[in-house]
């Protein structure tokens, strides 16, 4: 079931999602060579701590840390930890805020000092791959234009999405209906309606779509070891713009 979220936990929702997007930008400003993935674990608890609130991720289905840490051909659900992220490396950062029992949940790819063009292309497609869906993120639109929208312009672009892990409704749950996948048709799904709140996150690879989940049952690898980027925010569907909660101001 959809909800559709009252005035009251929109604001909930503005207030977590504002100091989870604090919380990555600090996160994203500290990489650079010889940064561990715990550190970045650690900066994340700090930013949600000093606000009062609660990350969303520790604990969740046993997930250890209060920020998912995946580097170069990991996409997803990397466990920080004793990982020294080098210069080169492409680092995604996932983090969620819980304020008053509503989570926020966004998500970004950052270079560790220099990376290849390539590697470049892939975190601006990626980043931009969101910005093309949510021009359909809006009331009346099906749910599925964005998702066409996302693979479209990824592939256009010479990139494939990821099909095994998609977007989601967030709210009072981190993962709530309707799923939001970043492939597929238009005009399919359930018709957007003012009030809903969806996390849209492109997760797109350099190589092939597939993926498979490492032996510690959380990491997320391309099965051809190729780069992998992520991008994401908590959006609320209006009867206008859509609105990004996820912003850090
Ligand atoms: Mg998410």
């Amino acid at each position: 079931m959809i909800t559709i979220k009252s005035p009251y936990e929109i604001e909930c929702m503005r207030c977590a999602g504002k100091v989870a997007g604090q919380a990555l930008a600090a996160a994203g400003a500290m990489i650079e060579p010889g940064v561990t993935t715990h550190d970045v674990d650690m900066a994340v608890r700090k930013v949600i701590a000093d606000n009062g609130m609660i990350p969303s991720f520790l604990g969740y289905g046993g997930f250890p840390a209060a920020a998912c840490v995946s580097i170069n051909d990991e996409v997803i659900h990397g466990i920080p930890g004793k990982r020294v992220i080098k210069e080169g490396d492409l680092v995604k950062i996932d983090v969620g805020a819980t304020y008053k029992g509503y989570h926020g949940d966004t998500a970004g790819t950052f270079a560790c000092g220099k990376i290849t063009p390539e590697a470049e292309k892939l975190i601006t497609v990626t980043r931009q791959s969101f910005y093309e869906g949510i021009k359909f993120a809006r009331e009346g639109q099906k749910l599925s234009n964005i998702s066409h929208a996302i693979q479209k312009y990824c592939e256009d672009n010479g990139f494939s999405v990821v099909r095994k892990f998609v977007g989601h409704g967030v709210g009072a749950n981190l993962h709530e209906d309707p799923e939001v996948p970043n492939f597929g048709e238009p005009g399919h799904g359930p018709r957007l309606r003012a009030g809903m709140t969806i996390a849209i996150e492109p997760m797109v690879n350099a190589g092939t779509y597939g993926v498979r989940v490492l032996s510690d049952g959380w990491t997320v690898l391309t099965l051809d070891h190729a780069l992998s980027a992520h991008y994401e925010h908590t959006v609320l569907i209006t009867d206008g713009d859509p609105v990004l909660l996820t912003l850090p101001e």
